[in-house]
């Protein structure tokens, strides 16, 4: 492909992605040509492989049980312990479930997760190809920010997700998933768009979608890091 029309494109997917995110047409239909495989031949591809990670995780959601580890425990309505492809390739980890998610159950299913779906489909996969989960698996009080006791709380239960999906790549969305699978203190303004490793598997912090929801601008930086994560996932 000359130079000219490799700029064409990557303007025509530029442009692809924020409409994406704004709801407007434009949107290419996803092709899931980044997954591991095709949806329904997961199991017969497989076998045993792929049903032993779904069981694998169904252990850690029974060990977490009627979770009263932390302070979250009393004023949850529901432990969100996250949804997806126990065999995916790529994993997001959000900070912590909001009202909607408290309330279903369910990762990112308000409208910062409305925005991650669409986020996921611009790179080609759907939301059931991938696994979202968070660093807190409750729900802060009016949303405020995850404390370190309770993130320490809630870590070995990540850790043990991220050990039975091993994915690819792992996107950390926000400042706190960022800093949690990097060990880092640096902001997210620092840290995204730069690939790290959690135990082996290559991680990229992006901005988090309900910061996005905010600050419509930060789409230039959330296009730039999904188009490294689409690029790990092909190698
Ligand atoms: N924000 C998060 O970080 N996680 C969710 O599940 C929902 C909103």
């Amino acid at each position: 492909m000359g130079d000219r029309e490799e700029v064409a494109r990557d303007l025509l997917e530029t442009a692809r992605f924020y409409a994406s995110l704004s709801g407007v047409g434009l949107a290419r239909r996803p092709a899931v040509d980044a997954s591991r495989e095709a949806p329904g031949e997961a199991q017969a591809a497989t076998g045993d492989g792929d049903e032993s990670a779904a069981a694998a995780l169904k252990d850690v959601r029974e060990s977490l049980g009627d979770c009263q580890r932390c302070k979250l425990a009393p004023t949850r309505r529901n432990i969100v312990f996250g949804q997806g492809n126990p065999n995916a390739r790529l994993m997001f980890v959000g900070e912590a479930p909001g009202a909607d998610e408290d309330e279903q159950g369910l990762a990112f299913v308000g409208k910062a997760g409305q925005l991650l779906t669409r986020i996921i489909e611009a790179i080609g996969l759907r939301r059931e190809d991938v696994f979202i989960a968070n660093v807190l698996k409750c729900r802060p009080p009016q949303n405020r920010n995850p404390e370190p006791d309770e993130i320490e709380s809630c870590q070995p239960f990540l850790e043990r997700q991220v050990a039975v999906i091993r994915p690819t790549v792992i996107v950390g969305l926000g400042k706190f998933a960022g800093q949690w699978l990097l060990k880092t203190a640096e902001p997210i303004s620092r840290i995204r768009g730069r690939v790290g490793h959690y135990g082996g598997i290559k991680v990229i912090p992006t901005y988090h979608p309900a910061y996005l929801l905010r600050n419509p601008a930060a789409k230039k930086e959330v296009w730039d890091d999904m188009k490294i994560v689409r690029d790990l996932l092909r190698e």
